[in-house]
């Protein structure tokens, strides 16, 4: 087992132990690519969610808010593309009976090829020291370019087989590459088929085809269908953006690494309305600021990276990911695309109702251009979790040399902001004053008394769970109103005063800090 295998099981088993995420109905053991949020998992996702919706509605005057129904008329799909094109390729194998996405597996197979261009330049790297010029050495050396150019094939290959729904192309490929099943080694496979993904059920009242409703599979549709009610009732200008955070389906073939890839899950999408012909700017400027977004959470640079489409989906005329670097490598987390004006025109053409807007500047009516940016709220989350649990020894403490697992989430995420510690639990003087100061700085922030156990193991306790500070009512409290608080990351104690307590805690997760 690979180390980032481990490090990616101890992350899920880190989420069940301590509440964040358990498998849905898993009395029944469970249901593949469900699973539901506990009690921490639900307080670092609503602040995933306050942050995004705070940063986007609140810090944008020509950004507005709203929450559609899942259910949407089935022609919203019909004219969305979702009907027709909301396909993926799956190829079973024969002997292993497990189902695969064809690109997916052909774009494992380029990963590959990748990771043995890089380990050639780090190996020539190594060799030439300071000396040593990589772009150079990768547009000269025989082997790098080599690789490269089965790399490049293969892209192109893929891109194509993949804008014009060619299966057979795309079994082709998976037989000349000779890529087996990554479980079994086994490469008996079927035919390639498009595999539509949305989730159907029916209406009570109406039998057939007329009554069969979609769950939705992105929650942007709900925002194009009432462009004309928003742009009216709050008379916003274009440009201006609709955002929305909800719940979306998809019946994904694979459906694993845990809440990265889930048949439920919940998205985060703001449309942002231009004029035609802006759409360039409008795409890097909305790439720079969900970048920013990203960073202002102390996520390291190094952990993000934009990733261009090179097939693009049908509404789109231009698109790039952000990618994180998960346990399993860089993949997408957020996608940004220029949705040109399919969406609006599409809906206008199937409904027969203008989708126009008046632009008093350019005094013309046009359908308008949309940018999209859209992060799922669930690898947001498992994004942040990734990130921030580490595993440390514990320096010039008591117990040094002892491990800890500390989640260092930013302080505005934290589910638990302080927790509140009797020095011991059975002096009722320590209880008591313990649950005052519980008492009153729960009335500004989420905060937990606990005497439960030993000073040291509520500690270790609060730090896996990510809680910033930790206050310790002790003997001297008593005497002198002052408290200690700890803090996660540093491990500094400091003596404070009770009543400075509420300013020292906003200080840090206060999420103004995070929009400056
Ligand atoms: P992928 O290529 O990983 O399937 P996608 O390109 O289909 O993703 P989009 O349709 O652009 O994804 O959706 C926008 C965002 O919604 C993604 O960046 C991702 O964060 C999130 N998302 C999409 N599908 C899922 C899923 N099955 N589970 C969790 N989050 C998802």
């Amino acid at each position: 087992m690979s180390q980032q295998n481990d490090a990616f099981k101890k992350l899920v088993a880190h989420c069940k132990e301590y509440g964040f995420i358990f498998p849905s109905s898993e009395v029944y053991d469970g249901l593949s690519a469900v699973y539901d949020y506990g009690p921490y998992g639900v307080e670092l996702k609503n602040n995933i969610k306050e942050y995004w919706w705070r940063s986007m509605v609140q810090m944008h005057e020509n950004i507005v808010g709203i929450d559609a129904a899942i259910f949407m008329h089935p022609k919203t799909w019909k004219a969305s593309g979702h009907v027709d094109a909301f396909n993926d390729p799956l190829v079973d194998n024969k002997d292993s009976k497990k189902r695969y996405r064809a690109d997916v597996l052909i774009e494992e197979y380029m990963d590959k090829i990748e990771g043995k261009i890089n380990k050639e330049v780090e190996k020539a790297q190594k060799r030439f020291g300071d000396t040593f010029d990589e772009a150079m050495y990768r547009s000269t050396n025989p082997r790098v370019a080599e690789y490269q150019q089965q790399f490049d094939t293969i892209k192109t290959r893929l891109a194509t087989a993949m804008s014009q729904g060619d299966m057979a192309a795309l079994k082709t490929l998976i037989e000349e590459l000779e890529i087996a099943d990554p479980d079994t080694g086994s490469r008996n496979w079927t035919e390639v088929r498009q595999f539509n993904l949305m989730f159907s059920t029916q209406l009570g009242n109406i039998a057939g085809e007329e009554g069969k409703l979609y769950l939705r599979p992105e929650t942007a549709q709900g925002i194009f269908v009432n462009f004309l009610n928003v742009q009216k009732s709050t008379r916003q200008k274009v440009p201006f953006g609709i955002a929305q955070i909800g719940k979306a389906f998809r019946n994904e073939i694979v459906a694993r690494q845990f809440i990265f890839r889930m048949r439920e899950f919940e998205q985060m999408e703001m449309q942002f309305f231009i004029p035609p012909g802006t759409q360039k700017d409008w795409f890097d400027y909305w790439k720079d600021m969900r970048r920013k977004w990203h960073l202002a959470l102390g996520t390291p640079a190094s952990k993000l990276r934009f990733h261009k489409h090179e097939n693009l989906a049908h509404y789109a005329d231009a698109a790039e990911d952000i990618q994180f670097e998960f346990p399993f490598g860089f993949k997408e987390l957020e996608g940004i695309h220029s949705r040109t004006d399919f969406d609006l025109g599409s809906h206008q053409e199937l409904s027969g109702k203008k989708m126009q807007y008046f632009d008093p500047e350019r005094n013309e009516n046009y359908v308008p251009y949309v940018i999209e940016t859209s992060i799922g709220c669930d690898r947001m989350f498992l994004a942040m979790m990734s990130h921030a649990l580490t595993e440390e020894t514990v320096p010039g403490s008591s117990d040094e040399g002892n491990t800890r697992d500390v989640l260092r989430l930013h302080p505005a995420l934290a589910p638990v902001k302080a927790a509140i510690l009797p020095l011991k639990r059975n002096e009722d003087r320590l209880v008591g004053k313990a649950k005052d100061i519980f008492n009153q700085l729960r009335l500004s922030f989420k905060v937990q008394y606990d005497d439960t156990g030993s000073i040291g193991k509520l500690y270790r306790r609060q730090d896996a769970i990510g809680t910033p500070y930790c206050i310790t009512v002790d003997f001297d409290t008593l005497e002198d109103n002052t408290v200690t608080i700890r803090d996660r990351d540093t491990l500094v104690q400091d003596r404070v005063a009770i009543d400075r307590l509420e300013d020292i805690i906003r200080e840090r997760v206060d999420m103004k800090q995070l929009f400056a």
